[in-house]
C-alpha cells in the first residue's frame, strides 16, 4: 500500500489529496495543515471582511471531517511538518496543540506551503491595528478588530489585487481609505497606461491614492496608528492592510537541500517534481518557466495550484505520464465597478526581457451600443513582430472583460496569432457581443499594423517627437477638441480632410488622432493614399494618452 503525504492543506494540497484518492483507493494519505482550517477559499477573505459573503461558513470549500468522511484522508490540522529527512523519506511533524513531535514515512511527498505575506521590518510594523491577511485566522482578527474598534479609516499598503480588494472591501464597510503604494501604479500585471483607467476609477470612488511613496515608519497614537511615508507625508489610520506582496514558504525545502530557482521558488521539473523525485511541489512555492517569455516565475494564482494539484495526482499514480506546460498567468480582478484582466506577459516585461513585440491598444463596446447598457472596455495586447504570436493582453472596463480575457488567454496558451483573434468565431447577440467582438477588433487593428496598413504611435512617444517637423492632427469634433487635446494639435474633422487636405503638410510627420483610433484610421487611410507617406494612428487614441495626461503624478515620458 503506498503511502502519500502532502504539506498544506488549501488549494494545492487539498486538490492533489482529493485526486489521489479518486485514482487510489488503497492509498495511505495524509494531509498536514499548520493552520487550523483546509481547502477554504482564500480568494473570498476580503469578501467576507467586507460582508458581501455574509456566512463565515460559506468560505469552506471541505472540512477535515469532510475530507475523511468523503476521500478517507487523514487530516491533521494545527500539524507543522518541521522537517523532512530526505535520505530516510521521513517527515517529522509537530502537533500545534501539545508540541509533541511524531516521524512519518512516506513513498510520495507533496509540498503545497504556499506563500507568506512580506512584513519588512518597518518601524512600528507590530502595533495592534496593524494586519497582513493571508488566511481565515488572519480574517478573523482583522473582523474581529472592525467589530470591536469599528474603524473610520484604513491606510492600505500595496496596490496589488489583495490590496485592491481590501480597498473596496473596507471602504463598502464604510471606510476612508488612503491606499500607498511605491510604484508609480497600482497592479503591476498592467501596463501603465491600463493601471491610470483604475487609478482614476478608484480616486473616483473617494480613495486617496498615494502612488510613489513608501511606508517609512508606524506610530501608535493610541486609539489610531500614523503612517509616515518616505515623502514625509502622515497619515492618521484606525487600521492598516499591509499588502506589500508575498514569498515563497520555501524552508522545509531549503533546509531539506531542495533546489530553489533564482525568484526563490521551488524549481521542479515538467511532471512537477522537485530535485528530489520522490518529492513533488505545486502552488505558490514553485518556479517555472513561464511559457511565453521562458523567464523562470513564481505564479501566485489559485487556477495553476488547483491544476497543478490534479497533474501531481495523476503522477504520482501513473508513474509520471503528464506534463505541465506552465501558467501564463491569467487573472482578474474586481475593482469597485471596473474588472481588470490581464493574462500573458505585459509590455514592460516583454522588454525586460528583451523579447521584440508590438502593442496595440483598442476601446470597443461590451455589447451592441443601440442595446441598452453597453459600455467601453480597453483593451490592450501584445504580439510578435515577426511570428505574429499574441504574447500578452490586458482589459480594464465594466462589463465583459472576464468573458473576453478568458479567450484571449486560450489563444495565448496555444500559441495563438493576431490571425487566431480575427477569425475568432464568437456568440453573438446585441445584449452580449457585437458582430465583431472586442476580441475581434483586437485582431483586425493588429492585423492592420503587421501587413503595414496602418503605423502606429503609443503615448508615451508624444512627448518626444520633433514639433518641428510634425503635424499632429485632431479629426474629432470641435466640440470634442475645445473640450480636451493634445497640445498644439490642428483640429480637422475627419469628415472634412479630404476638402482640407491641402491644409496639411506634406513635409512633416503626420499624427493622427480622434477619440479611440478608429475615425483616426480613416484619417490616416485617406492621407495615406493621397501621397502622405509617414502617418501614424495614435494608439488607444485620445481616451489612452488623456487618461495618462490626467494621472498624476504620471510616469516620464520616454
Ligand atoms: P495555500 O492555498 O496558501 O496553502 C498553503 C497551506 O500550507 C497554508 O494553509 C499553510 O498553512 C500550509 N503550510 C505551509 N507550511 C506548512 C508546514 N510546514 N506544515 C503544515 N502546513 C503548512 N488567487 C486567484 O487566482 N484569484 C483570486 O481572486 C485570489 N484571491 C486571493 C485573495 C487572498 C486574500 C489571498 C491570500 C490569496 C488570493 N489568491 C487568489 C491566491 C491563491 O489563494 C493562492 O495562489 C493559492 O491559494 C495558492 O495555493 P497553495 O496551495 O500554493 O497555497
Amino acid at each position: 500500500m503506498a503511502r502519500y503525504l502532502i504539506i498544506g492543506g488549501v488549494a494545492g494540497g487539498a486538490t492533489a489529496a482529493a485526486r489521489l484518492r479518486r485514482l487510489d483507493e488503497s492509498a495511505e494519505i495524509i494531509m498536514f495543515e499548520r493552520g487550523e482550517y483546509v481547502s477554504y477559499a482564500n480568494c473570498g477573505l476580503p469578501y467576507y471582511i467586507g460582508g458581501v459573503i455574509p456566512v463565515r461558513d460559506r468560505l469552506f470549500v471541505q472540512t477535515a471531517d469532510g475530507f475523511r468522511n468523503r476521500f478517507n484522508i487523514d487530516v491533521r490540522v494545527s500539524t507543522e511538518v518541521v522537517s523532512i529527512a530526505r535520505e530516510r523519506k521521513q517527515v517529522e511533524v509537530r502537533d500545534l496543540a501539545n508540541g509533541a513531535i511524531t516521524v512519518e514515512s512516506y513513498d510520495k511527498l507533496v509540498l503545497s506551503p504556499g506563500a507568506e505575506p512580506l512584513k519588512p521590518p518597518i518601524p512600528g510594523i507590530d502595533i495592534p491595528g496593524i494586519f497582513t491577511l493571508r488566511n481565515v485566522m488572519d480574517t478573523d482578527r482583522i473582523k474581529q478588530h472592525c467589530d470591536t474598534t469599528k474603524p473610520k479609516s484604513a491606510v492600505i499598503v500595496g496596490g496589488g489585487f489583495i490590496g485592491l480588494e481590501m480597498a473596496e472591501n473596507l471602504h463598502a464597510a464604510g471606510m476612508e481609505i488612503t491606499l500607498v503604494e511605491m510604484a508609480e501604479q497600482v497592479m503591476v500585471n498592467l501596463d501603465y497606461e491600463m493601471a491610470a483607467e483604475v487609478h482614476h476609477h478608484l480616486r473616483a470612488k473617494g480613495v486617496t491614492l498615494l502612488l510613489k511613496d513608501g511606508v517609512a515608519s508606524f506610530r501608535d497614537k493610541g486609539r489610531s496608528i500614523e503612517v509616515v511615508l518616505s515623502s514625509g507625508r502622515t497619515i492618521a489610520a484606525d487600521i492598516v492592510i499591509l499588502s506589500i506582496g508575498v514569498r515563497p514558504d520555501t524552508k522545509l525545502a531549503r533546509e531539506a537541500g531542495l533546489d530553489i530557482g533564482k525568484r526563490g521558488g521551488i524549481l521542479v521539473d515538467r511532471h512537477l517534481r522537485s530535485s528530489d523525485p520522490d518529492i513533488y511541489a505545486i502552488g505558490d512555492a514553485i518556479e517555472f518557466a513561464n511559457p511565453v517569455t521562458g523567464r523562470s516565475v513564481i505564479t501566485l494564482l489559485a487556477g495553476p495550484a488547483n491544476k497543478q494539484g490534479r497533474l501531481v495526482a495523476d503522477n504520482i499514480v501513473t508513474g509520471n505520464t503528464r506534463i505541465y506546460g506552465g501558467s501564463i498567468g491569467t487573472a482578474v480582478a474586481k475593482v469597485f465597478d471596473l474588472t481588470v484582466a490581464s493574462t500573458g506577459a505585459s509590455e514592460k516585461t516583454l522588454a525586460a526581457e528583451g523579447i521584440p513585440c508590438v502593442a496595440s491598444i483598442t476601446h470597443s463596446a461590451s455589447h451592441a451600443t443601440y442595446y441598452p447598457g453597453a459600455s467601453q472596455m480597453s483593451v490592450k495586447i501584445l504580439f510578435s513582430p515577426d511570428s505574429c504570436t499574441l504574447l500578452g493582453a490586458q482589459i480594464v472596463g465594466a462589463s465583459g472583460v472576464d468573458r473576453r480575457i478568458d479567450v484571449f488567454a486560450a489563444l495565448i496558451g496555444k500559441k495563438g496569432s493576431v490571425y487566431d483573434l480575427m477569425e475568432f468565431d464568437h456568440a453573438y447577440a446585441p445584449p452580449y457581443s457585437s458582430a465583431k467582438d472586442p476580441v475581434n477588433i483586437a485582431g483586425f487593428v493588429a492585423e492592420n499594423i503587421l501587413t503595414g496598413v496602418m503605423k502606429v504611435m503609443h503615448w508615451r512617444q508624444v512627448p518626444g517627437l520633433d514639433r518641428a517637423n510634425t503635424f499632429i492632427l485632431d479629426v474629432r469634433t470641435p466640440g470634442e477638441h475645445r473640450a480636451g487635446t493634445i497640445e498644439g494639435s490642428v483640429n480637422i474633422p475627419v469628415d472634412e480632410l479630404r476638402d482640407r487636405i491641402a491644409s496639411v503638410p506634406r513635409d512633416k510627420t503626420i499624427v493622427v488622432f480622434c477619440a479611440v483610433g478608429q475615425r483616426a484610421h480613416v484619417a490616416a487611410r485617406i492621407l495615406r493614399q493621397s501621397g502622405f507617406e509617414e502617418v501614424y494612428n495614435l494608439s488607444g487614441g485620445y481616451r489612452t494618452y488623456g487618461t495618462v495626461l490626467r494621472d498624476s503624478p504620471g510616469p516620464a515620458c520616454c
